[in-house]
């Protein structure tokens, strides 16, 4: 999916389009490509019809839109044969698509919520995933078992039994419509009122599927394997297109999202794409310095701490943090260097201290010195 398209690009809009900028360009282009109205070129149409849908679908959702300025396309496709959802028709799936339409179709569409033969997005599937601190800094791949409708291949998602189709409404003749006349003493009146046998569709099943009982859809537990990115962080989202539930009436299919969370580490801890870590050392080491051996995400690196380092010193690994979502570049592993003060020593070993204490010469201290100056000021101003 390298070869993908910017969807600001896509929609002819700056980063910064307002929701209406963005919804205004949209309108636009579905207009332009929308295959019934390229009758020439309907195959070219439709392959420029969903790649602005799909742009439009991620830039006006706030959450996917933030998701795909962070992370890019990587954000959303994660699987081997992930594309958008739906064959033609595709289009559709969320709410203010059929005010779209309708305002070009002449309301053949009408609300989204109210014409049952809309397409119809399906809904979304949220899941937790658990992974290692190393899974997440690495990426790995997941077998996950995702139970959401699908499409019923007995009948193609029409409900009606193999080998029949759904006929027209004996009582609405397929309108969806049931128009009623009132006689009253000042006239009479005439109102229209959805079709009860059929609901508004305008088709009946008279032999309902026997897979799916004559819903269209089926719920089923499907495996998808799906690439967790590198550098991937607790609270984050993985979009895996088109694995939630089937649409209807031809509209998308919903996502399946994956909610990151990341198990903490024995030793590290993760800011950013930066890697924290404490490292003891004893005050001795710290003296007279010493190679000591750090722990990082790719192994042990040997690091000299110098001569007369202090406790909470910091030094840092270059690139040893985490790789960065849709980058090649690491960020830095940061270690604290923490001096260790040994407790229960023997009396040699104290007899031994006193003496190399009685032999510093004070300037050695240079903290303590100024200190102490600062101390002998304050009590004579
Ligand atoms: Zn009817
Ligand atoms: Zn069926």
């Amino acid at each position: 999916m390298a070869d993908k398209r910017d969807y600001y690009e896509v929609l002819g809009v700056d980063k910064s389009a307002s929701p209406d900028e963005i919804k205004k360009a949209y309108r636009k282009l579905a207009k332009k490509y929308h295959p019934d109205l390229n009758p020439d070129d309907k195959e070219g149409a439709e392959a420029k019809f969903k790649e602005v849908t799909e742009a439009y679908e991620v830039l006006s959702d706030p959450g996917k839109k933030q998701q795909y300025d962070q992370f890019g396309h990587a954000a959303f496709d994660q699987t081997a044969g992930g594309g958008y959802g739906g064959g033609y028709g595709g289009f559709g799936g969320f709410d203010d698509v059929s005010d779209i339409f309708s305002s070009f179709f002449g309301g053949g569409f009408g609300r989204g919520s109210q014409n049952p033969n809309a397409p119809r997005r399906g809904r979304d599937i949220t899941q937790n995933i658990d992974l290692s601190f190393e899974e997440a800094c690495f990426g790995t791949e997941r077998e996950i078992t995702v139970n959401h409708l699908e499409k019923c291949d007995q009948c193609g998602g029409s409900g009606a039994a193999h080998g029949t189709s759904p006929t027209t409404c004996p009582t609405c003749h397929g309108t969806g419509q049931v128009k009623t006349v009132q006689r009253t003493p000042l006239g009479n009146f005439q109102s229209v009122r959805t079709c009860d046998t059929c609901g508004g569709k305008g088709t009946i099943i008279k032999e309902p599927c026997s897979a799916c009982g004559g819903r269209g859809s089926v719920r089923r537990g499907k495996k998808v394997r799906v690439k967790i990115p590198a550098g991937i962080d607790n609270g984050q989202q993985v979009y895996v297109r088109g694995e939630g539930d089937a649409g209807t009436n031809g509209g998308a299919n919903g996502d399946m999202i994956l909610s990151i969370r990341v198990r903490s580490h024995k030793l590290f801890v993760r800011q950013g794409y930066d890697i924290l870590c404490d490292y003891p050392i004893s005050f001795v080491q710290a003296t007279l310095g010493s190679e000591i051996q750090v722990p990082t995400i790719d192994g042990m690196v040997s690091y000299n701490v110098p001569e007369g380092t202090q406790t909470g010193t910091v030094f840092r690994l270059k690139g040893k943090g985490v790789q960065k979502l849709n980058s090649s570049q690491r960020g830095d592993q940061y270690v604290t260097i923490k001096i260790e003060i040994p407790k229960g020593l023997s009396e040699h070993q104290k007899s031994i201290l006193r003496q190399f204490d009685e032999n510093v010469d004070p300037s050695k201290y240079k903290q303590r010195k100024s200190f102490f100056e600062k101390l002998k000021d304050y009590f004579n101003n």
